[in-house]
């Protein structure tokens, strides 16, 4: 149904009105606009389905974040982990960070097999102020999002965009790193999803080794994360606690 929306940005401080013709949207809902303030998540404030406007004086709501979650989750440092099979799947959660890619957007990646040991991250080459500037984000739980299934890793971290890292890790050893960000040396979003990693297994090995062993699948989400994008403004769940 068409409606007027009102969009709360926490980053700018910032309401303003969209034009929704594509959702079903709700008061909490997580958006993405387009507009100036594209690539930036929003918060429905308010929903409007009476009004008279011009077209072309609104730009549009473009999607809406799945924060749908189910699960059982367990703390972990500064993160929550769950080891349901289908909790915080990568598909969905990219869609809490991630705008929509435009068509001509998609991804190449390029490997040059290459691995080292995560218990070593000098090996990773990353120059001494990138790697400072990795530990921040490290130590300021910018990597929202890391999942490991199998061998097969992806993490999200805020930077002043957010960034997909994905990476392979397997018996001690990293291979695989990428990030989109344009740098085509090692980044600081790779060196704070690889700390994160380290500090995440070293936790479950710790804490929960009959819920993870290697091979197997969790998915950990930074506990501000959680409560931005799924508890904010959702009113249709219950909590749990054990
Ligand atoms: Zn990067």
């Amino acid at each position: 149904m068409k409606s007027l929306v009102q969009v709360y940005f926490p980053r700018r401080d910032l309401t303003l009105s969209y034009y929704n013709d594509a959702f079903d949207l709700h008061r909490g809902d997580r958006v993405f606009v387009e507009g100036k303030l594209e690539g930036l998540p929003g918060r429905v404030t308010a929903v409007s389905y009476n009004f008279k406007i011009r077209l072309a004086d609104y730009k549009r709501v473009i999607a809406l974040a799945d924060t749908d979650v189910r699960g059982q989750f367990y703390p972990a440092g500064s993160h929550l982990v769950t080891f349901d099979a289908d909790a915080l799947a990568p598909e969905k959660v990219r869609t809490w960070f991630l705008p929509p890619t435009a068509e001509d957007g998609a991804y190449i990646v390029g490997q040059d097999g290459a691995s080292f040991p995560l218990s070593d991250l000098s090996s990773l080459g990353a120059d001494i102020a990138v790697a400072e500037r990795g530990q921040k984000y490290y130590a300021e739980n910018r990597v929202a999002y890391l999942v490991l299934d199998g061998a097969s890793g992806c993490a999200i971290v805020e930077g002043t965009k957010p960034y997909e890292v994905e990476f392979t890790y397997a018996d001690g050893q990293v291979s695989g790193l990428v990030c989109p960000c344009y740098c085509s040396c090692p980044c600081k979003h790779q060196v704070a999803v690889l700390l994160q990693l380290r500090e995440t297994l070293s936790l479950l090995e710790e804490r929960y080794p009959d819920r993870y062993a290697p091979g197997g699948r969790f998915a950990a989400v930074s506990k501000g994360a959680f409560l931005t994008c799924v508890l904010d403004g959702r009113e249709d769940m219950c909590l749990t606690l054990s």
